[in-house]
């Protein structure tokens, strides 16, 4: 049923989102907190209400937080909220011309404007041996169950990939006592989110808590016995023996419903700055969208909570009739068992870097610099100047080196004197 679009609203008075992950269950809670009035569907295909994923490389697989703990909503808020959460259901095309949706039942859902938040899956590795028992991957509430009963089996993990996910599913993996070796095609973990010391420095953490680090090794093959995954091959000529294999080699958008609807997508589907795709009546949000952003100075696709949050808030208020450009300060934080690493700003290209704080008690923050532009931090269990740098990014204006050399590095001094932030 189409109502009139709502009068001081942005025109529209029925919206699908598609994705019941992060960002989309936000702009549907955001939407009617900016007072849209209209109907909200919002359409996932998991089985489960929306939930967090951070926990899921972490306090779930300790045991720390169960599957319940992580639904971000209960159902009666959303009731509440007037929200029509329909789970369990796959989109399978966007008929544009119609404004509707395609499901794989065979049903069709209208629009008036339609928010994709799709989010990301992990990319799969298709060497030999991948469809092996016991080889999986970590983005999912499904996954992380399979996840948690396989490694009370376990005696040895081979982790594929030194990202954030892998990297910390190695210090719980550690801490429960299985062997664990990481593989890293790279010539350091983390690399193409920190800065070349922060890697140093994890790498040796990570191998002072038992964890072998490979790196600048690429898999070869995996070798099963029984169907189940014995042995890891790198290409070296190295083996691993291993019962259990967790391959974390990244994220790729879910962009092809866009694609073959003929949206640009480019690693993502492509959106301007008001998070709208080339079609007025599509919006893109979170792990799904490359936009343009300004801490970048190009276009870029973000996996974090603080992006999903934020991009789900700014359509919501476009979407309401309150347009303004997504210009949130990116930040970031990944848990990895004692190390809590937090990244303001993005630090990649940077050409100096201060430290401040004590390595020999893992407390400490690099502040980035690019032509002696303040870019951003990233802190080791220093939450504080995270929150100040967010503070300092924020503003208008750029942070000059010369400015924090000459307050003694003193993050907090140059947070709160100066202009507020914008
Ligand atoms: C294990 C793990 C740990 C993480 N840890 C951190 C962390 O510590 N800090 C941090 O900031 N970020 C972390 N992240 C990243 C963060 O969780 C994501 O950036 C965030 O969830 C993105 O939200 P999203 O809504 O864009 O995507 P998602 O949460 O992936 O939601 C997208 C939803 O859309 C659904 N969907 C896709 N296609 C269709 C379709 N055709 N039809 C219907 N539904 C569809 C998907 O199934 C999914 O439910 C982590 C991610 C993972 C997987």
């Amino acid at each position: 049923m189409m109502r009139a679009p709502l009068a001081g609203s942005g025109g529209y008075s029925d919206i699908l989102i598609l994705g019941a992950g992060q960002a989309g269950l936000q702009a549907a809670v955001s939407l009617r907190e900016e007072g849209f009035d209209g109907s909200i569907r919002l359409i996932g295909e998991e089985p489960v209400l929306p939930y967090q994923r951070p926990p899921l490389s972490k306090g779930y697989l300790m045991g720390t937080a169960s599957a319940e703990s992580l639904v971000l909503r209960p159902r009666k808020l959303l009731e509440d909220l007037r929200i029509d959460m329909l789970c369990d259901a796959r989109a399978v095309a966007i008929e544009r011309a119609q404004r509707t949706l395609l499901f794989a039942d065979g049903q069709h859902h209208s629009y008036g404007h339609l928010v994709l938040a799709t989010g990301a899956r992990a990319r799969r590795w298709a060497g030999a041996g991948a469809d092996l028992d016991n080889v999986v991957y970590l983005r999912s509430i499904a996954d992380a169950a399979v996840l948690a009963s396989r490694m009370t089996q376990a005696r040895r993990a081979v982790i594929i990939g030194a990202g954030f996910v892998g990297l910390e599913f190695a210090a719980v993996a550690a801490k429960a006592g299985l062997a664990v070796d990481v593989v890293e095609a790279a010539e350091r973990p983390m690399a193409r989110a920190v800065s070349p010391a922060m890697s140093e420095l994890f790498r040796r953490w990570h191998e002072q808590a038992g964890v072998a680090m490979h790196l600048k090794a690429r898999v070869a093959r995996l070798e099963g016995e029984d169907g189940k995954v014995a042995r890891v091959h790198l290409d070296d000529g190295r083996m691993l023996p291993a019962d259990l294999v967790l391959i974390g080699i990244g994220g790729v958008a879910n962009d092809e419903l866009a694609a073959a609807a003929g949206l640009p997508v480019e690693m993502g589907i492509v959106v301007d700055e008001m998070l709208q795709t080339a079609d007025p009546a599509i919006s893109a949000i979170g792990d799904c969208a490359s936009h343009p952003n300004v801490f970048a100075a190009c276009r870029t696709r973000i996996e974090s909570v603080q992006n999903a949050i934020d991009q789900g808030r700014a359509v919501a208020a476009r979407l309401a009739g309150r347009p303004r450009p997504y210009r949130a300060v990116p930040w970031f934080w990944s848990d990895q068992g004692a190390l809590k690493l937090q990244m303001a700003g993005l630090v990649a290209g940077a050409d100096r870097t201060v430290e401040i704080g004590s390595r020999d008690e893992r407390r400490l923050s690099l502040l980035a610099f690019r032509n002696d532009v303040f870019v951003g931090v990233e802190s080791v269990n220093r939450p504080a100047d995270t929150m100040l740098a967010r503070r300092i990014l924020a503003r208008p204006g750029p942070m000059t080196f010369a400015e924090v050399e000459a307050a003694s590095f003193d993050l907090k001094a140059l947070a709160t004197c100066g202009p507020a932030p914008a």
